[in-house]
């Protein structure tokens, strides 16, 4: 593995003139320097500071679970707003399940560093970032501890060239332990989650868990998705359900927060991803593409 967690040149030099210091914000906390922070923790807050603020809308895509559909989501959210004509980054912080390359057909692409900055890998104008790209070969594990699993996901927002952007989505690892936690603290100011989950009973008490994980810190709920809700037979179009139906609208309802919808389980999502290539580009036409873009209207639509 490139050893990403290592100092970037940049990480000793001053915050890029180009960005804060022609900042005319008043209320920037990144202006002062803190009692108690260190010149060079103050020049990284800084630095984290300016890249944020070139960034129109920050979502956060979470699972209670891995395994839901929360890289899908993301992936087709990304290219739905690219499509759309948005400049879009697509960060993909699931350490454990880097995902997001095989999904756009990106496996192997290195990652460039330009005056001490880190390049996303550019996919027709779509910017991403994975831990995928700094990984050797698909099959090595990331056994990594926490302090350094949080210091990646910060680098890969504070040290990454990302530019002008109208969205980042970030695919969240799963679950509300420490590593979501980092990607949600370090994107202070983010729009909000899209809470992916999946019919079953059990995955609602995930959610459930997502949903206090975020009110807790204050990030706004843009919606919860409810994916592989039932089958659409390729033959006749039947829906079969195929998990408990009916618990992720239930659960939204019950705790307050917007349902966005159902995506049914579809062979097709599960070959674009598998073949590189985001659904909704693939299959944009299908039922199913259909779906998708009328539950995401949400997202698309902020302001
Ligand atoms: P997570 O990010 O939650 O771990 P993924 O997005 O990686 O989950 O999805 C896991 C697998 O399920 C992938 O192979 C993906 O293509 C497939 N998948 C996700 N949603 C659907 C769906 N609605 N229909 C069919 N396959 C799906």
């Amino acid at each position: 593995m490139n050893a990403v967690q290592q100092e970037t040149p940049q990480q000793e030099q001053a915050c890029s003139p180009t960005a804060c210091d022609s900042c005319s914000s008043g209320s920037c906390s990144a202006t002062d320097q803190q009692q108690g922070e260190s010149q060079q923790q103050f020049e990284e807050r800084r630095r984290l500071a300016s890249r944020l603020c070139r960034i129109k809308h920050k979502i956060v895509v979470l699972s209670g679970k891995g395994g839901v559909g929360k890289s899908t989501i993301a992936v087709n959210l990304a290219m739905a707003l690219h499509l759309a004509g948005k400049k879009v980054g697509l960060l993909d912080v699931d350490i454990h399940g880097p995902s997001i390359p095989t999904m756009l057909g990106l496996e192997g692409r290195q990652i460039m560093e330009e005056n001490g900055e880190l390049q996303p890998v550019d996919l027709n104008g779509l910017k991403v970032i994975s831990l995928g790209f700094f990984l050797k070969d698909q099959d090595e594990a990331v056994i990594w501890r926490g302090p350094m699993k949080t210091g990646v996901i910060t680098q890969f927002i504070r040290d990454v060239e990302w530019g002008d952007l109208d969205y980042l989505i970030v695919d969240s690892p799963p679950g509300t332990g420490d590593e979501p936690l980092s990607v949600c603290q370090t994107l202070e100011d983010a729009d909000g989650a899209v809470i992916v989950t999946t019919p079953q009973k059990v995955a609602a008490v995930d959610v459930r868990k997502s949903i206090s994980f975020c009110r807790q810190l204050n990030l706004p709920i843009l919606g919860v998705i409810e994916n592989m809700n039932g089958f659409v037979c390729p033959k006749c179009g039947e829906l079969t359900a195929v998990f408990q139906s009916g618990g992720g609208k239930m659960m939204a309802e019950d705790m307050a927060v917007p349902f966005l919808g159902s995506v049914p389980i579809d062979p097709q999502i599960a070959e674009a991803g598998d073949s590189g290539v985001a659904f909704l580009q693939r299959y944009a036409d299908s039922l199913t593409a259909g779906i998708i873009q009328e539950l995401i209207k949400p997202v698309l639509s902020l302001p």
